[in-house]
């Protein structure tokens, strides 16, 4: 169905190079040997370890849990024992090492009993949340905010329409594209959940009009189930970055989400295709997230496709898995060719978030030295949001932080557009994201010495109440002792008065 559907800004139509990974159906990633779990695999606190080195621990169990509200459990994706808890590599772009529980696996892949619900709708919405954060589920489509919290949109907001992400506009990911195509029994029951726990009846699932299978299979699916009668698929114009939220939501209802406002404050929750099908693991068949669909593609790819991978998995065993034309140690893409960045190390983990890995990119320009801006615009007149990354690009290079707030710097969803089409080559994007580190980093900073200096202040203030209060007891001790001494002078003159009256 395709609904009047509104636009957002500039944008971009790309060659989307899907074909090639969705020749095959999902295959299997084989089982490694030694899976490594970063804690911190979502956004929020980092999970904290409930295992030691030694433990022997069954697939699904639990292996960390969730610290703070913003956080959620981690889980072994397969039997065996852990081995280490230590910093190793992460797939981060600036070669992050962090803290990882390594699990060496004995090849028996045993479940721990899974507590399967029948009737979710027995459950209160609080009891689904609590399930779904200690399953450790959090948004599958790059972001990895815990999902349980966007299920809880609070007292003071209404939703009115849940929204089903499942346009993955970004060239070559083809993930949720074939979790549609072959599971989309799962992703409805996860959306049945989804609508119950957000209290909303209406919901679109929004799919780009270059998925004509997908959205067949989810058409197929959705007659059969009568609590989704306010459910309707919607095709949606193939438009680069039509899969971010905001611009999705602009697309979908023509409305804007406000800078620095949620969706919820428009009555809109909006979840990935890949996350609704992990809620519905879940909740009916008591399955922890400990596995996703990763595209493997690229030119340098022998068998692109998609993966159904334990989480921990070295990249490197499913690259070889794949077989490549990658040398140990050389690059590859995490993400797509967009938003993606590049990573080198060996034995990287795939975790929550790694929808994608990018081995040789087509028609790839050679990578040039970026020439000076010439002032032409085009930057401009493709941005989404409707920034200005010319003038971004001028005050993050010159570390004017302030005014890279002025133009509205955290506006940006990092989309690449404007890095895509500029005709200098300037990495746009990468200044956007080097000023938002030193800005975070900056109010952090700041706030380290306010907290600081509010903390000097309050110390100053107990130390001069302290003296008030030490001058002031000394000065009611010395009018005590003045007041007894006079006293006993009294008494003395009385007694020598009453002597001298005896003797006369
Ligand atoms: S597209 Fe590049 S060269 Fe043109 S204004 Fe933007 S930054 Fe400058
Ligand atoms: S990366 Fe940021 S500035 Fe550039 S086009 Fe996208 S949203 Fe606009």
């Amino acid at each position: 169905m395709t609904d009047n559907l509104a636009s957002f800004p500039g944008g971009l139509v790309l060659d989307g190079q899907k074909k090639r990974s969705t020749q095959t159906p999902i295959r299997q990633t084989p089982l490694a040997k030694k899976l490594i779990l970063p804690l911190q695999q979502h956004i929020g606190e980092a999970s904290e370890p409930i295992v030691k080195v030694g433990d022997k621990v069954l697939k699904g169990q639990k292996i960390a849990r969730a610290e703070g509200h913003v956080s959620v459990y981690l889980h072994a994706p397969s039997s065996g024992t852990i081995t280490a808890i230590d910093e190793q590599p992460i797939p981060h772009p600036s070669g992050l090492s962090a803290l990882c529980i390594t699990l060496e696996t004995d090849g028996e892949d045993r479940w721990i009993e899974r507590q399967q619900v029948d009737d979710f709708t027995r459950l209160s919405q609080h009891e689904i949340r609590q399930i779904i954060r200690e399953a450790g589920i959090v948004g599958l489509g790059g972001a990895g905010f815990p999902s349980y919290i966007k299920l809880n949109p609070g007292v003071h907001h209404h939703v009115e329409t849940l929204i089903l992400n499942g346009v993955e506009c970004e060239p070559y990911i083809t993930c949720d594209d074939m979790l549609m195509r072959e599971r989309s029994e799962g992703i409805l029951d996860g959306i049945e959940i989804m609508i119950y726990a957000l209290r909303t009846k209406n919901c679109i699932i929004a799919i780009e009009d270059n998925k004509p299978e997908a959205i067949a299979a989810i058409e197929l699916e959705l007659p059969k189930r009568p609590k989704l009668k306010n459910t309707k698929v919607v095709a949606i114009p193939t438009r680069y970055p039509a899969g971010s939220e905001k611009q999705l939501i602009e697309v979908l209802t023509g409305k804007q989400v406000p800078s620095g406002g949620l969706t919820v404050d428009l009555g809109i929750v909006c979840h990935n295709i890949g996350t609704s099908y992990a809620i519905g693991r879940a909740i009916k068949h008591g399955e922890p997230l400990i596995s996703r669909i990763v595209t493997v593609t690229g030119t340098d790819v022998k068998h692109a496709g998609n993966f159904e991978t334990l989480f921990g998995t070295p990249m490197d065993e499913l690259l070889a898995f794949c077989e490549t034309k990658r040398h140990p140690g050389e690059p590859f893409i995490l993400g797509g060719p967009m938003m993606g960045y590049n990573l080198s190390g060996d034995h990287l983990p795939v975790t929550k978030t790694a929808n994608c890995i990018l081995v040789g990119v087509d028609n790839a320009a050679p990578i040039t030295k970026p020439l000076p801006c010439i002032r032409c615009g085009d930057c401009a007149s493709v941005c989404p949001v409707g920034l200005l990354p010319q003038q971004l690009y001028w005050h993050a290079r010159a570390k004017d932080l302030e005014k890279t707030q002025q133009y509205n710097l955290f506006d940006c969803i990092e989309c690449g557009c404007c890095s895509y089409v500029c005709p200098s080559k300037i990495p746009l994007v990468h200044y956007f994201r080097f000023a938002k580190t030193e800005t975070m980093n900056q109010q952090q900073e700041t706030l380290k010495a306010d907290n600081a200096r509010i903390r000097h202040e309050n110390r100053l203030e107990r130390q001069t109440l302290e003296k008030t209060e030490k001058e002031q007891r000394q000065r009611q001790r010395k009018a005590a002792l003045a007041a007894t001494k006079a006293a006993k002078e009294k008494e003395k003159m009385l007694e020598q008065q009453h002597t001298d009256n005896q003797e006369n």
